[in-house]
């Protein structure tokens, strides 16, 4: 089905960077897959083109750009001919916008511009072993000395966790306040900061997600961001993002899954026929092809709307949570379709099954996404007697 939010710059923008991912990212894919993480050449490289951090002010080296379709092609291009696993967006979209909206203008200029160019890779830590979905039960502290902040802690499940120079870290301030947490800027190098281990994932193999380790890290004050009491509040102002970011990514891969399952059952003869010809095939193509268009228009309304300013957090969870569940229900037909060659890691579609089933955990898991959804419409557990 033929979209219609993007102008003719988008379209130009598009061309660009899928060069870009088919000459840059696709190349490497393999090789960052088997070494567990992507070259710091493709932040680079990217950096270099301008599509990291496109939101920055001019004075810090960005375009500018606060546009999302910029963003949702970037996406869109990465998962389609580059790399899922090559988190660009994590970087940009995800953890700069922490230190562009809560940072002040020293951290800002101190810190931006190499993010913007690529020198330096964004991490942000929040889960730990024992609190993911219940952020509220961290343990990691961060206690206040003088000119510094002593954090104290193990985070866990980090993205571009070994890759990170600067990692956001959320520790807790205020022992006697369950939502008092502060945020705190982590540099590379930092005394007590360690990397534990790259984690083996059964997908997205080329990300690198890790263990880290804070051992009385004496955080200057100047990497203080805002109020290090109010953590909970800022969090909660990048989640509308955060999950738009997820669903157009998911069902971006969803799509691109549908076009080769489509292009595989044309060629793949059974009983004297393509098994394309076969109506349980072209039904279930069918319908997951029904469910691909409704559900693009309804995420191309959101990224509009988030432009305007007026999505909210619990439509962009409907999205994250209807895409994510999709995302892999068109995987699961598309591997059934694929026979035994759909079991097998050389082709696309095994690895694009693994890769999808994060989603529906990570960036808020499916059921928490009900939890917001049932809570807006006014079945709260939490005010229900
Ligand atoms: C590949 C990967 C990358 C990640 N990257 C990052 C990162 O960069 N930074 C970061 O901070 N974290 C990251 N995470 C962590 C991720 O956000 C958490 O795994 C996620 O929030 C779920 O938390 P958990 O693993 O502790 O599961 P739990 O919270 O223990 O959940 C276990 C199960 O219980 C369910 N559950 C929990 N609470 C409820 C409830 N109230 N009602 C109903 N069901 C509930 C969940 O839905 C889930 O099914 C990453 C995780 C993965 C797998």
């Amino acid at each position: 089905m033929r979209r219609h939010i993007f102008e003719q710059e988008h379209e130009q923008f598009r061309d660009g960077v899928r060069r870009f991912m088919q000459a840059e990212v696709a190349p490497h894919a393999e090789r960052w897959r088997a070494q567990g993480q992507v070259d710091r050449e493709a932040f680079l490289k990217a950096g270099q083109q301008g599509y990291l951090l496109m939101w920055a002010d001019e004075r810090y080296g960005g375009a500018g750009v606060s546009d999302f379709r910029y963003e949702q092609i970037l996406i869109e291009e990465n998962v389609r001919y580059g790399e899922p696993g090559f988190f660009m967006t994590l970087h940009s979209r995800l953890v700069g916008p922490y230190l562009g909206k809560l940072g002040n203008e020293e951290q800002c200029s101190r810190l931006l511009p190499k993010c913007v160019s690529g020198e330096h890779i964004l991490a942000v830590a929040m889960t730990e072993p024992a609190a993911g979905s219940d952020l509220a039960g961290m343990r990691t502290r961060a206690e206040e000395h003088g000119d510094h902040w002593l954090l104290n802690g193990a985070k866990t499940y980090i993205s571009n966790g070994q890759l990170a120079d600067i990692v956001i870290v959320a520790a807790r301030t205020v022992p006697e306040k369950r939502h008092g947490i502060g945020l705190f800027i982590v540099e590379r190098g930092m005394s007590g900061f360690e990397r534990g281990r790259n984690l083996k994932k059964i997908g997205l193999k080329a990300q690198d997600t890790s263990e880290l380790f804070f051992n009385n890290v004496k955080v200057p004050k100047r990497n203080v961001l805002g109020d290090p009491a109010q953590g909970f509040v800022y969090l909660a102002q990048f989640l509308v993002e955060e999950r738009l970011l997820g669903a157009v990514q998911y069902l971006a891969h969803a799509q691109a899954a549908w076009d080769l399952t489509l292009e595989f059952v044309r060629d793949r003869r059974a009983f004297g026929k393509p098994i394309g010809a076969f109506q349980n095939t072209r039904f279930k193509l069918a319908e997951l092809r029904a469910q691909l268009d409704g559900l693009q228009v309804f995420v191309d309304q959101c990224v509009l709307e988030h432009n305007a300013d007026s999505l909210t957090p619990e439509t962009a969870a409907e999205a994250k949570w209807l895409t994510s569940e999709l995302e892999g229900r068109v995987m699961d037909e598309c591997v059934q379709l694929h026979g035994g060659a759909g079991y097998m890691e050389e082709y696309r579609i095994a690895r694009m099954f693994t890769d999808a089933r994060v989603s529906r955990i990570y960036a808020g898991s499916s059921e928490i996404m009900k939890e917001i959804i049932s809570r807006a419409i006014g079945l709260d557990d939490r005010k229900m007697k």
